[in-house]
C-alpha cells in the first residue's frame, strides 16, 4: 500500500508533470489505492480526473471509466495516450476502426484505462467483456446524473450499482453537484446505500467577493457597480434575451464596451461573440445563462446577475466563472420579489414531476436564504455544499454585518393578513390591508373590517415588501402561479403564528427602502 503512494507520488510528477497535489486530491487517491468504495465530491476544474487515472496507473488489471461525456472521454484519452499511458474509449463517438482497435489494445492488455458511454451498459456483451479484461476498479465521473430528481438524469447511469456487483471491484464515484439530495442519491444508487469514503473539498473560492442587494432601482445599481469596474471583462447574467438586449444597449450608451449573448441569436453571432470575450480585454458580455459553458477566460474580474439565479447551484456555478486566475474578482447579485415569482413560476409551470419541483423549489429557497443571510455569506454558501470554513472576510456582510431585528410580530401580522383573506392575495393587496390603505378593491371586499386592516402602519410599503421577501425567503409563504401569485403559507409558518418560534429580520434591507423612499420624495 505504502508502496502505491509513493509510485503514486513518482507518477504525478512523471506521467502528468505536477509538482504536488492539489487540496484533496491525495486522500482522495489514497483511498482509491487503499480499495475504498469512494465519493469524491469536487468543483468543476479542481482536477478530479487525476484522482483516478492516477490510481489507475497504480493498481493491476483496468480501470473502466464510465461518463456521460464523450467529447470530454475522447479528450482525456487522446490526452492519456500522448503521456504514454494506454488508454482507450468505447462510445458511439468511436468509428468501427477505433472499436477495433480498442478491443484489440484489450486483448493484448495494453489498456490500463477503458472509457465508456453508459449506453453502452445496456448490452449484456458489456459486462462480459468488463470481467474478462480483469476490471480492478470502476471510476464513475458525473456521478448525480444518477439523481433522477436532478437535471442530467441518465437513466443508464441506473445500471452501474448492478454492475459494480457483478464485477465486485471497488468504485469510486465523482460530481461536482454537492447538494444533500444528489448526494443521497448517488449512495442508494450506486453503492446499495453502503456509505463509501466521501470527499468533500475546494468549493471555496476565496478570491471572489460574494454581495447581494435587494433591487431598488436595478438599472442604476447595476451600472455603479460595472462604472466601479470599467475596462474589465466581466459577464452580467439576465434572465430574459430582451433584457440582455436593452441591458447590453444601455452600457453602451454609458461608454462600455459591452455585447448581448443568447440561445435565440443565430449560431455565427454566437460564436463571434464568445471568441470577442475570450480575445479582447474589458469587454462585458450581457448574457442568458446560455453563455458560460464553453468559456475559459481566467481573467473574468467580475459577474453581476441582473436577476436573481433559478438555484444555489447555478448561482455557484455561474459567479465561479469569475477569477479563474486566483486574482480579486468581484460579483453582485440583484433579486427582488419579482425574481421570486418569476422563478417559482418557471418551476411550477415546468414539466418535471412533483418530487422534482419541489426539489427545484428547495434549490430555490437556499438561493434566498444566502441572498436574505444574516451573516457571513460564503459560509452560509459552503454550508450548503456541506464544506466549512472558518473566516471569509470577502463578503459584503463580513465587510459590514447587518443589523437584525426581532421581526416575529411584522411577520405575524404579514401572515394572519394572508389567512384572513383565504390565501387568495399578493403582496399588493395584502400590505394595502396591513397599512390600512382604503382602496377600490379593499371596499368592494370588505377587507377594511378585517381585524389585521391598518395593524401594520408602522412600516411603508416598501418596507412591507422588504418583509414579504424575507419571508419568502425563509419560505414561510409560496406565491401561487395558479392564482396570480396569491401568497399561501407554507408549514415552516404555523410555529411562528403560534408564537412557538420568533424570526429575525434584516433591518438594512428595510432601511434601505426608506431611503429610497425619502430620496423620491
Ligand atoms: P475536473 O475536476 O473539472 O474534471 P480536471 O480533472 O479536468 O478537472 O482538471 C482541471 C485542470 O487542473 C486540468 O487542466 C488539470 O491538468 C489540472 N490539474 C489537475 N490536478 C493538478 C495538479 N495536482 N497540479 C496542477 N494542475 C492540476
Ligand atoms: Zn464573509
Amino acid at each position: 500500500m505504502l508502496d502505491r503512494q509513493a509510485k503514486a507520488q513518482d507518477l504525478l510528477a512523471e506521467i502528468f508533470g505536477f509538482t504536488a497535489f492539489r487540496d484533496g486530491q491525495k486522500e482522495v487517491v489514497d483511498a482509491v489505492l487503499a480499495g475504498e468504495n469512494v465519493l469524491a465530491i469536487m468543483p468543476t476544474g479542481g482536477g478530479k480526473s487525476l484522482c483516478f487515472q492516477l490510481p489507475a496507473l497504480c493498481l493491476d488489471g483496468v480501470t473502466v471509466v464510465i461518463s456521460p461525456l464523450i467529447a470530454l472521454m475522447r479528450d482525456q484519452v487522446r490526452a492519456l495516450n500522448a503521456v504514454g499511458v494506454g488508454a482507450g474509449s468505447l462510445t458511439s463517438g468511436n468509428s468501427e476502426e477505433e472499436t477495433e482497435e480498442v478491443f484489440q489494445a484489450l486483448e493484448d492488455g495494453a489498456l490500463k484505462l477503458l472509457y465508456i458511454a453508459p449506453e453502452r451498459l445496456a448490452n449484456p456483451g458489456t459486462v462480459m467483456l468488463l470481467r474478462k479484461i480483469n476490471t480492478r476498479l470502476i471510476a464513475v465521473d458525473e456521478a448525480h446524473c444518477v439523481s433522477q430528481w436532478g437535471h442530467d438524469f441518465r437513466p443508464d447511469y441506473l445500471r452501474i450499482g448492478a454492475l459494480r456487483k457483478e464485477l465486485n471491484v471497488p468504485l469510486a464515484a465523482f460530481t461536482a453537484t454537492a447538494d444533500a439530495q444528489s448526494r443521497d442519491e448517488i449512495v442508494t444508487r450506486l453503492f446499495d446505500g453502503a456509505l463509501p469514503s466521501t470527499f468533500l473539498r475546494g468549493f471555496d473560492r476565496p478570491n471572489i467577493n460574494l454581495a447581494f442587494q435587494p433591487k431598488n432601482s436595478p438599472r442604476r445599481q447595476l451600472l455603479e457597480f460595472i462604472a466601479a469596474r470599467k475596462g474589465q471583462s466581466g459577464i452580467v447574467y439576465c434572465s430574459s434575451r430582451n433584457k440582455c438586449e436593452t441591458l447590453a444597449t444601455a452600457l453602451r450608451a454609458e461608454g462600455h464596451s459591452a455585447l448581448h449573448y443568447h440561445a435565440g441569436m443565430e449560431r455565427d453571432d454566437r460564436r463571434l461573440a464568445e471568441t470577442r470575450f475570450q480575445r479582447e480585454d474589458g469587454l462585458i458580455v450581457v448574457a442568458t445563462v446560455a453563455f458560460g459553458m464553453g468559456i475559459d477566460k481566467p481573467d473574468i474580474r467580475w459577474v453581476a446577475h441582473a436577476d436573481l439565479p433559478k438555484s444555489m447551484e447555478s448561482y455557484y456555478q455561474e459567479i465561479g466563472r469569475a477569477g479563474r486566475d486566483g486574482a480579486p474578482a468581484d460579483t453582485l447579485t440583484l433579486y427582488g420579489a419579482d425574481d421570486v415569482r418569476l422563478r417559482r413560476a418557471q418551476i411550477d409551470e415546468g414539466l418535471a414531476p412533483p418530487e422534482r419541483k419541489e426539489a427545484d423549489h428547495g434549490r430555490l429557497n437556499a438561493l434566498l436564504g444566502l441572498a436574505e443571510a444574516r451573516r457571513c455569506r460564503r459560509r452560509v454558501l459552503l454550508r450548503y455544499f456541506g464544506d466549512e470554513i472558518d473566516g471569509c472576510g470577502n463578503c459584503d456582510l463580513c465587510a459590514s454585518p447587518p443589523e437584525v431585528f426581532d421581526g416575529t410580530d411584522a411577520v405575524r401580522k404579514a401572515l394572519s393578513a394572508v389567512l384572513r383573506t383565504g390565501e387568495t392575495f399578493g403582496a399588493g393587496h395584502l400590505i394595502d390591508i396591513l397599512r390600512g390603505v382604503t382602496t377600490d378593491k379593499i371596499r368592494q371586499r370588505g377587507h377594511e373590517s378585517l381585524p389585521t386592516f391598518g395593524v401594520g402602519a408602522e412600516y411603508d410599503k416598501g418596507q412591507w415588501q422588504a418583509i414579504f421577501r424575507q419571508m419568502m425567503g425563509y419560505d414561510l409563504i409560496r406565491p401561487d402561479m395558479e392564482r396570480h401569485g396569491a401568497f399561501r403559507m407554507t408549514q415552516r409558518a404555523r410555529p411562528i403564528l403560534k408564537g412557538e418560534e420568533s424570526i429575525e429580520l434584516r433591518r438594512d434591507t428595510i432601511q434601505r427602502q426608506n431611503r429610497k423612499t425619502s430620496k423620491a420624495r
